[in-house]
């Protein structure tokens, strides 16, 4: 079985390839540059198992034409985790609408063009971002769950780096169910996504650790580059979920016959600022006093959340627990610091 990953160079991907190739799957990664192809099969010990293409921008609806033209009657499984997640941007429509939407949309017509009888099982990589309402007023008794959508639509959505990445996700996922339908008698693949929350956890090498890191571990590493007199947030900013249990759900996500058509609801709990402080003070004694002190996470354990989350068909659907909060921050900064020794 040969699996295509968009966007292997990424942090959640990385570790999507690692559990592939620990399968035995043979396993062709897209990248941006032949550099970064070039380093990720070096980090991978030249896999035999593992080839890399190059796909320099998803925003261009043929970007992926090339691959499949090359690989497509060999390709079995798709797995599109390419989308761009900065919210350091002011470009919106650039480089978060065009690229999530116009990637999603690309890969899917070049799967139609070369390879309609081949490729049986695709999974897109969305977001909790397609789900939530960013700019609902807080409501701890408001519960999403795997069947709702974020009502963004796609001018509104230009006003801030969040809310348009929120809308991104929505066009892209919206634009994937949509092509299904679309075009049921053209294709044979069948179609699930994977919607995750903040997703923590180490980096798949030690060598990808920077001074910033991707934007959901940076959450953790602004923590540990906090000041003994800073007062943290106490605001829940959201969900977290661990990337190794992101990972495994990409595989039971085009392995399971049961996740067939399934939205999968990746989300193990809530989280403030406060709370990987606090974890960072309990288990490293050692940056006691370097970083934010430990405090009493209020927001968090008078459940004044700002909306619930209910994926009971997710845990179902997957069967197994997922990583909790103390595990992925403690293995998170464990590598931080074993990376700047
Ligand atoms: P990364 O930024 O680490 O990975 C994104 C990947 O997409 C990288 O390989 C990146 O290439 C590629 N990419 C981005 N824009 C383009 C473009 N215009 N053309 C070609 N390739 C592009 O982020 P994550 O691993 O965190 O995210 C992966 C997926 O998971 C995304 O779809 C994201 O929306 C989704 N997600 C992530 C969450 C999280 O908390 N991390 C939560 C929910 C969903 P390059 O490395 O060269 O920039």
């Amino acid at each position: 079985m040969t699996v295509l990953v968009s966007g292997a160079t990424g942090f959640i991907a990385q570790h999507v390839v690692d559990s592939l190739l620990k399968a035995s799957y043979k396993v062709i990664g897209t990248a941006r540059t032949p550099a970064k192809a070039a380093k990720l099969l070096e980090q991978f010990g030249h896999n035999s198992n593992l080839s890399m293409e190059v796909v320099p921008d998803i925003s261009n609806i043929k970007g992926f034409d090339k691959v499949f033209e090359k690989h497509g009657k060999n390709i079995n499984i798709v797995l599109h985790t390419a989308s761009p997640f900065p919210f350091n941007i002011t470009q919106f429509e650039k480089d978060l609408l065009i690229p999530a939407r116009n990637g999603t949309r690309g890969i899917l017509e070049s799967i139609k063009k070369y390879s309609a009888d081949t490729v049986e099982r695709v999974v897109v990589t969305s977001s909790f971002a397609s789900i939530w309402d960013f700019e609902a007023a807080p409501n701890r008794n408001f519960v999403y769950n795997e069947k709702m959508w974020n009502p963004a639509i796609w001018e509104s959505a230009q006003t801030s780096a969040i809310m348009a990445y929120c809308a991104s996700k929505k066009f892209a996922e919206e634009t994937a169910w949509n092509f299904l339908h679309e075009y049921a008698n053209k294709i044979n693949f069948k179609l699930t996504t994977v919607n995750p929350v903040y997703v923590f956890g180490p980096q798949m090498f030690k060598s990808n650790v920077k001074e910033t890191l991707n934007t959901s571990c940076e959450i953790i590493n602004k923590v540990l580059k906090s000041n003994p007199r800073e007062q943290l947030s106490l605001e829940i900013p959201g969900e977290f979920i661990d990337v190794r249990d992101i990972a495994k759900a990409h595989l039971a996500a085009f392995q399971k016959k049961e996740t067939i058509g399934k939205r999968l609801l990746m989300s193990n709990g809530a989280f403030s600022e406060q709370t990987i402080c606090n974890l960072i003070n309990e288990e490293f004694p050692q940056l006691q006093g370097k970083i934010a002190p430990w405090a009493k996470d209020i927001k968090l354990d008078t459940g004044d959340v700002p909306f619930s989350i209910d994926n009971t068909m997710t845990r179902k659907l997957l069967e197994w627990d997922f990583i909790p909060i103390e595990k992925s921050v403690t293995d998170t900064v464990s590598q931080i610091i074993e990376a700047h020794k």
